[in-house]
């Protein structure tokens, strides 16, 4: 039989090997975690950081006071050839190489990660601007020297984007898509150099992105038309919609008109795109007329490439044939700009227009060029006041001259005229005290779908009170 000494001895030792196993078990766990922390935030190959990694690190260095910080973001040229050519190890073998050269050239201080496969990032403070150029021609020199991979002599070549902080943006996510939007230049454009990143050269890539898309973007009917209402400034009844076109990419998200119209314009495809609205809205127009909706008149907006190109009545009588529409019913909505390149030929253009019975609408009046000429010389029958006028008219004894002068003009010249973007109750009151024709703009209605439009026009009864 034990004794109670004995006893107590081994409960101690049980104790303590209990103890003891806990404590280890521990450290194991402290090990283990600590091991799976590092893989998931270094990279296995060169034990750099990873891209989660390296983003924890510049927020950090982003909240150190700098002069300047750059953002060098290098792609190694054609690296799938190597990895097709040598194989998956060989591969590796080069980018160990790469990396142990790269670290030879940078600042010790400077953060260096792989980010993902043959992209790598460098980001580090400087005292200047160059200094950032100079270190990026640094790397790209230092490739020169060719590597080694089974005896055989290897030029590795790298696309480098640069962006630099605070120029190109303050926090991590702004600065790395600013370098990544910078490689992307340099490698659509051919690979092999360096750019810095470069806010126009950064709208030219997404100018010609959107424009890439526009055909594909007709066929999968991605565009369509909203109306935004005008109505008569005494009986506020509806008089006639103005079409506006809406893109819904399926690649881009919602983009508005005012930006892609220009690209349109540039490219071509505003033929194709105007053909589409003209069709678009007179079949919408149809419709009303059909159901005996008080919408008397559609206008479509018209670029000044219709003008050049002459063959805008073509399309016209096309759309209007198309739907059975008679031209009574279309307006066209264009401005001074469109016409002062050629103003004969949009005069000759404008006429046949109006043998089918389109009016024209003189958009966006007041802006621009604004001269007599125009209003002289062009059969025109709607002047729109351009809602920049618009906007102070309540607070502003200058614009609500230049308003009243506006409609006398328009009287004298025998035009109807539309305000546009009015937005509250007393530019409507001043308006109808100008005895202004027609009102369109957000205090009347946004623009809407068409099937909106006949619940608007219920609607319209409280503002005819
Ligand atoms: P716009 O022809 O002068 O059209 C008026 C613009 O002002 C429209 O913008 C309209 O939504 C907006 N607007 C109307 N009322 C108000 C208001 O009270 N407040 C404010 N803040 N804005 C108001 P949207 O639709 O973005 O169109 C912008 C421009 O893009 C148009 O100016 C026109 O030049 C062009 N555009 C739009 N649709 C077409 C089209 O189908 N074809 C062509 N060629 N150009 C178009
Ligand atoms: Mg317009
Ligand atoms: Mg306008």
């Amino acid at each position: 039989m034990a004794s109670l000494d004995q006893y107590s001895t081994m409960i101690i030792i049980a104790l303590i090997v209990l103890f003891s196993a806990t404590i280890f078990m521990n450290i194991r766990t402290i090990r283990i975690h600590k091991s799976s922390l590092k893989l998931a935030q270094y990279d296995q190959l060169t034990e750099l950081p990873n891209r989660s990694k390296i983003q924890e690190l510049i927020t950090e260095k982003l909240a150190t006071s700098y002069k300047y910080m750059y953002f060098i973001l290098i792609d190694l040229d054609n690296f799938k050839w190597i990895n097709d050519t040598f194989g998956f190890s060989s591969g590796n073998e080069l980018i160990r190489q790469f990396v142990s050269r790269i670290q030879d050239e940078i600042h010790e201080e400077a953060n260096f990660s792989r980010m993902e496969g043959n992209l790598f990032l460098i980001a580090h403070t400087a005292e200047s601007y160059e200094e950032a150029e100079i270190y990026a021609h640094n790397i790209q020199t230092s490739l020169l020297t060719p590597f080694t991979l089974k005896g055989n002599p290897i030029i590795l070549t790298a696309s480098i984007g640069v962006s630099v902080a605070p120029t190109h943006g303050t926090n991590t996510w702004d600065l790395l898509k600013h370098a990544e939007q910078a490689l992307y230049h340099v490698k659509e454009s051919g690979k092999n150099f360096i750019a810095l990143y470069n806010e126009d050269t950064h709208n030219k890539d997404t100018e010609r992105q959107l424009g890439l898309q526009f055909r594909e973007a007709l066929s999968n009917q991605e565009f369509y038309l909203c109306y935004q209402p005008k109505v008569d400034a005494m009986t506020k009844q509806i008089t006639s919609v103005e079409a506006l076109v809406r893109w819904q990419s399926s690649k881009f998200g919602f983009v508005s008109p005012a930006t892609f119209i220009p690209i349109a314009e540039k490219n071509g495809f505003i033929f194709d795109l105007t053909e589409w609205i003209l069709v678009e809205a007179c079949k919408q127009m149809k419709k009303w007329e059909l159901s005996g909706s008080p919408i008397q008149k559609v206008s479509v907006n018209i670029s000044a490439h219709h003008f050049l190109a002459n063959t805008l009545d073509q399309m016209v009588t096309a759309a209007l044939n198309e739907s059975e529409l008679s031209g009574d019913r279309l307006e066209l909505e264009i401005t001074e700009t469109s016409v002062m390149e050629n103003l004969q030929m949009a005069t000759g253009t404008i006429n046949r227009l109006q043998e089918l019975g389109v009016s024209v609408a003189l958009d966006d009046f007041g802006t621009g060029v604004s001269s007599l000429t125009y209003l002289k010389t062009l059969p025109i029958h709607t002047l729109k006041i351009d809602k920049s006028f618009i906007d102070e008219l309540a607070q502003s004894d200058r614009d609500a001259a230049l308003v009243r002068m506006i409609i006398e003009l328009a009287k004298i010249f025998k035009l109807k005229v539309v305000a546009e973007g009015v937005e509250s109750i007393d530019q409507l009151s001043i308006l109808c005290s100008l005895q202004c024709d027609e009102i369109q703009g957000y205090y009347i209605s946004k623009p809407l779908v068409s099937e909106e439009m006949d619940s608007f026009i219920s609607n319209l009864a409280v503002l005819q009170r």
